[in-house]
Order: structure tokens, then sequence, then C-alpha cells
């Protein structure tokens, strides 16, 4: 069957699966081979020379991580996809792939921490330079680019600031400069915005989060939009190794099996939390893209199939506040990370961006009393009493802190 034009949960089922040959096994087996034999010599040398497809090295493809690569590609409306072995490994083997020394690339401010890290500590050694702005204000982008900027790099909805970018903005920004745009697309998932339809031309993952949904596996996953990326991606990941494992291929292919319905859920949850969370005294502010104060709400709505399952919000009391909240809630789980059956709450400021240092977070909008709450699969109702009843245990006399600024 041809799934270009059945539905995202009927791709998400069925992209890349067929019944195997052997056996006719539903599921697709998990090939845990590091190498696949040839019938002859003359085979081997077709398969190396390109002649013939076919496996050779786990390194360089294998079947059950092709099945994977498949269904993504076909959720994101992609040419091809590359599985990698985290996250960080397709994000590092793009940038591998299109920069080298002397290069620019301009990046959302707020993005994933090692994103930024890996540039600007790493790849600064071999001579390429960066800016990072405050993406969701086009203007900043516009005067961040270079004669030597090469490449675009952009993360929407941002973390954990729930800020947007205008994906189709900076497509015609690098369009007119000739650069090369990455979206990091882990926040919404094709599932909610596919970034190739709106002119971007790589797409990222950390497959870690919702694609895989269970908390279990960390892997990645490179979007191509073209035969010459495609080409261009395969020759370093397979010469910088940062390929998946099969066994981690698979759990990751049927975690994407019930993507829909694990992010419709979340997704339920996460529009009413907000909504509960935009009345309660002891909240400050609340920052959902599916919350008509969004100052994004418009934005949101164009490049979105939906606001999502992630959400920032502020308790009276600040880092106080946030901590009592955060030992007195029993439902989510107090950990880093997103994207899995289970609701995760989080301190940005002393967790996932203590690193960055006051002045580099406030500059990027995460205050101290800002809260990310990332949605799971567990009844609303159940969410809704936990985080009602510790916030209705928080002291009353606490200040109300005014919403971090945004663009
Ligand atoms: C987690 C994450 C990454 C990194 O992925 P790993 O699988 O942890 O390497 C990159 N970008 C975003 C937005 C993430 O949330």
């Amino acid at each position: 069957m041809d799934f270009k034009k059945a539905g995202i949960n009927t791709r998400s089922v069925h992209a890349g699966c067929r019944p195997d040959p052997l056996h006719g096994a539903v599921s697709v087996p998990i090939y845990q081979s590091s190498t696949f034999a040839f019938d002859s010599a003359a085979q081997g040398a077709a398969r190396f020379n390109g002649d013939e497809a076919g496996y050779i090295y786990t390194r360089m493809g294998n079947p059950t991580v092709a099945a994977l690569e498949e269904a993504i590609a076909s959720l994101e409306g992609g040419h091809a996809a590359l599985a990698t072995g985290s996250g960080m490994a397709a994000i590092a083997t793009v940038l591998f792939t299109y920069l080298e020394a002397g290069a620019h690339l301009v990046g959302t401010d707020c993005v994933y921490g090692p994103s930024r890290v890996i540039v600007e500590r790493h790849f600064r050694r071999f001579g390429v330079q960066s800016t990072f702005v405050d993406t969701s204000d086009l203007a900043q982008v516009r005067a961040a680019i270079r004669p030597d900027t090469r490449l675009l790099y952009v993360e929407t909805p941002e973390n954990p600031t729930i800020r947007l970018t205008d994906i189709r903005g900076c497509a015609e920004i690098a369009r007119e400069h000739g650069l090369l745009l990455v979206v990091d697309n882990t926040f919404a998932t094709p599932v909610l915005q596919r970034p190739l339809e709106h002119g971007a031309d790589i797409v990222v993952h950390s497959m870690t989060k919702f694609l895989n949904g269970h908390a279990d596996v960390v892997a990645g996953i490179i979007v191509a939009a073209t035969e010459e990326q495609r080409a261009a991606l395969r020759d370093v990941l397979n010469h910088h190794g940062g390929c998946i494992d099969p066994h981690q291929a698979w759990l990751v292919h049927r975690g994407l099996k019930t993507l829909g319905m694990r992010l419709g859920q979340a997704q339920r949850s996460a529009q009413a939390i907000s909504e509960m969370l935009h009345d309660h005294p002891a909240v400050s502010w609340v920052r959902y893209p599916g919350a008509a104060d969004h100052p994004q709400h418009d934005l949101a709505k164009q490049q979105m199939d939906g606001p999502g399952a992630i959400l920032c919000f502020g308790v009276r009391g600040g880092l106080a506040g946030g901590s009592l909240l955060l030992e007195r809630v029993k439902i989510p789980t107090l950990a880093v990370s997103l994207g899995g059956v289970e609701t995760l709450i989080e301190h940005p400021a002393s967790m996932t961006h203590a690193s960055l240092g006051r002045a580099a977070r406030e500059e990027a909008g995460i205050t101290d009393d800002l809260i990310r709450l990332a949605v799971g699969c567990e009844d609303a109702r159940d969410l809704l009493a936990d985080l009602k009843a510790a916030l209705d245990s928080l002291p009353r006399a606490a200040p109300v802190e005014a919403e971090p600024a945004f663009a």
C-alpha cells in the first residue's frame, strides 16, 4: 500500500512494516546481527560498490533499523530518515555534515542545552562560529546572519520556555541567504508539526522522548528531504559511528505505533491542566500554546496540529514555592526528560538549565520560579486533583512573580 495519503495513525502503525518473508511475522523481526553474509564474492563486491541493494554491516544499515527509518520518513513527509544512537548523535551528524572550519551557525538561544554546548564548545575547536538568538523574533534571526553563515538551527516549541519559532518565516530567510534550515522537532513530533511542509530542509529528533514514548530507550533520528542530503548524512553517520542498535530501533518502532493515541491523551490533559493552573491563586503565570493568552497562540494554530503536552508555569514564592510543589505532587515523577507515558515535573533553573548560569537563563526567559510539566498518559482527573491538592497546600502569603519577558 502507498501510505502517502493515509492518516498519521495509519502510517504510525503500518509504514515500514511488511510481513516477514520467511515466517510471516507481523512484528518486524529484530535482526540482531552485526554482519550479513554474501552469496558470493561477486555479490559482496556489488553490495560494496552500490550496484546491489542489501545489507553489509549494521553500522551501515540493518533491516530492523530500516523499517523504523521508513516509518519516520513517512510521518515527516521526508525522502528518507537515518536513525542514530541518541538525539545528540543525530544533531552531531547533521552539524558534521554541513559545517566546516570558517562556517557560522545561527541558532535558537534556548535550544536543548547540549545542542548549544556541542556548537559553542566542541565545533568551535574546529573553527566553527555561532550566534544564538531568540528565533521567535525573526528580526533577530535576520540580524545575526553573516556572509559566512551556513546553517540556521531552530527548536520549536523550545524548551523549557514554550516559545515558538515561525518555521515558514525562517525558511524564507534561509532561502534568501542560501542557508540550510534544520529543525529539532522533538517536542511536537510529526503528529503535531511537520517542518518539511513549512520549508525546513532537515528535521532532527530525540526519539528518546515522544516517538519511543516509554522512557526506556535513548535514540535519535534525522529526516532528509532529498537523496543528496540522505547520501551526505549517511556517509558521515557511517564514518562517525553514531548508529542505533537493532534492538533499540525495534523498541522505538513499537512505541511509535501508539504515538498519536499517547500524544492525544497527554495533550487533552495538558489543556485541562493549563486551564486549572490559570485559575489557581498559587500560580503566577502559565504558558501553553493551547491557551488563548499564549503570545503565539495564532502561530501555534498555523504551524501545529495541536499545542502539545508540555507546559510551563510559575508558582508564588518562586524557587521555594516551586520546590515545595515538586515535593508535594504524588503522580508526576520528579525527573528530567519528557514524552513518556508518565507525567514528569522538573525545575529547569536548578536542574536541566543550572549549568547555563543565572544571567544566561534570565536572558533566555528561564526564571527561578519556572516549573516544567511534561504531561503523560494518566487520567486527566487524577492529574488535576493531585496538582490542585499540592498547589492548595502552598503558603498563600508568597508574592506573585511576573511572567518571564516574551519577545
Ligand atoms: C532530549 C533532547 C535532545 C537530545 O536527545 P538525546 O536522545 O538525549 O540525545 C535533543 N533535543 C531535544 C529537544 C531534546 O528534548
